[in-house]
């Protein structure tokens, strides 16, 4: 078969869509990320996905790899290049309901992988947003609702099935190529392309949720009172606390998840963050944990937020890391500041069992910046934070280069990812370009 980027496989016949084709203005970009992409490949196969690479190998086209699309850096699409867009991949299966174990592919979005599950009384704590896709979190981390009950999504991980950048297919599991394992859980996106993961679920179905705003001081008090609070909560509490400002000054949002249905447990997990400050408002239900992500989230990406992210992580809130927080979020050029709670369950598992190193923080802080100027507004605000955090968490940066690669990944954990990408991709193929911050 012939068109204009030459001969295409057989194998990708009917899979291919160019920028002639019209449902390329709904394929070509991300979440972020407006692309011009060459072509974008829709595998319906790890066999697909082999012929797919191998075809970029054949042509030269630079590979991006996308399952939903909601990568903070873009790296889900390119110019001029060909993307391997899993969306096709999207079965989700429970293998074995008495270990709870699941088979979730890597196009799967998780308001998908959340509504399958909620009959069977399981849960896969993954993130926030349903319209994410499954590959991006189960390779990067996945800090979700239930992060202090439930541990990182990586960390439930008991399978991955990969295609490497030479076409191999691998199952990895802990017997079976236990390195490629390692690497996927973490810092899967530099090895190989994984089709599918079988994921430990956890037995939840209803939770509690609730809601406060509360006024922030500028010297921050109302951080450290929250930080203090997340430090003392039982790991049925999560909370994430975001910072905005406004005419009337600095403001806390925060929602808290209990991963209980027991509303004195609730109660209790939950009251002491009504005294961390002046806590104005307050809204408490207890709710199915699908209703968190709604199939209501699912979308098309058209690159319709244009915005820039970087993060760090931190371990208790001193009063100056409370007043750098703060001023970020509240000076001239503001920019929305997240700060979500860690510890709990995320510090089980032992620092090099996975990718993800950072096991002793409990607090990951994230910067997020909107248009006009949104790399120089994130870059001047997070001046003022990064010298309070340390650590950083792959799947919350816009613009990862070496010092980030650092920050993410550091010491013998950096040395050990390095290695495994160079032994699973010689030639750098999965490696994205990086991004000029534009926006
Ligand atoms: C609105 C929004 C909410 C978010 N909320 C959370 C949250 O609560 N918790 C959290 O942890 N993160 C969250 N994130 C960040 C999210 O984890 C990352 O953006 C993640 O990469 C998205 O996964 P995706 O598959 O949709 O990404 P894509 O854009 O499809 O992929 C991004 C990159 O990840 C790698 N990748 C993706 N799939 C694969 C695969 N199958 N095999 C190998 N590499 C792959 C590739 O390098 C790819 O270019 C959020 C992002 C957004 C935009």
């Amino acid at each position: 078969m012939k068109n204009a980027l030459g001969t295409l496989p057989e194998a990708l016949a009917g899979k291919v869509v160019t920028p002639e084709d019209p449902h390329y203005p709904l394929l070509r970009s991300t979440y972020t990320t407006v692309g011009r992409p060459a072509a974008v490949v829709r595998p319906q196969s790890a066999g697909d996905v082999a012929a797919a690479l191998r075809f970029a190998r054949e042509t030269g086209l630079r590979v991006a790899v996308r399952s939903g699309g909601h990568g903070l850096s873009g790296s889900g699409t390119n110019d001029g290049g060909l993307v391997i867009d899993l969306g096709a991949l999207r079965r989700i299966e429970v293998l074995d309901r008495s270990s709870r174990l699941v088979r979730v592919e890597a196009g799967a979005r998780w308001a998908r992988v959340t509504q399958a599950l909620a009959p069977h009384g399981l849960v896969i704590s993954s993130g926030d947003h349903g319209n994410v896709g499954v590959g991006g979190i189960a390779t990067g981390g996945g800090v979700g609702w239930l992060v202090r009950q439930y541990g990182l999504t990586i960390d439930h991980v008991r399978a991955v099935e990969v295609v490497l950048p030479d076409g191999t297919f691998v199952r990895a599991d802990a017997a079976n190529e236990p390195e490629l394992l390692w690497v996927m859980r973490g810092a899967g996106a530099g090895a190989g392309i994984a089709v599918a993961f079988e994921i430990e679920a956890t037995e939840l179905r209803d939770i509690g949720y609730v809601q406060l705003a509360a006024a922030v001081d500028p010297a921050g008090e109302t951080l450290r009172r929250w930080a203090e609070v997340m430090g003392r909560a039982p790991r049925e509490l999560s909370t994430v606390l975001t910072l905005t400002s406004g005419g009337t000054g600095t403001a806390a949002f925060i929602t808290a998840v209990v991963a209980s249905d027991s509303p004195a447990v609730i109660r209790e997990a939950v009251e002491p963050l009504l005294g961390i400050g002046d806590v104005t408002a307050q809204e408490a239900h207890l709710a199915p944990y699908a209703a968190l992500l709604p199939t209501q989230h699912l979308h098309a990406n058209t690159g319709q937020n244009p915005s820039v992210t970087t993060n760090g992580l931190r371990t208790g809130m001193t009063p100056d890391a409370a007043r750098a927080v703060v001023a970020a979020a509240s000076g001239p050029r503001p920019i929305v500041v997240q700060l979500r709670s860690l510890g709990g369950a995320v510090h089980d598992p032992d620092p090099s069992g996975t990718a993800f190193a950072h096991r002793h923080q409990d607090t990951l802080v994230i910067g997020t910046a909107f248009p006009p100027d949104a790399p120089g507004a994130l870059t001047a605000a997070w001046a003022r934070v990064a010298p309070h955090v340390d650590g950083a968490y792959v799947n919350f940066e816009s613009f990862p280069d070496e010092a980030t690669f650092a920050r993410t990944y550091p010491g013998a954990t950096g040395t050990r990812v390095a290695d495994l990408w160079k032994h699973y991709d010689p030639d750098g193929i999965l490696r994205p370009a990086p991004r000029t911050p534009k926006g």
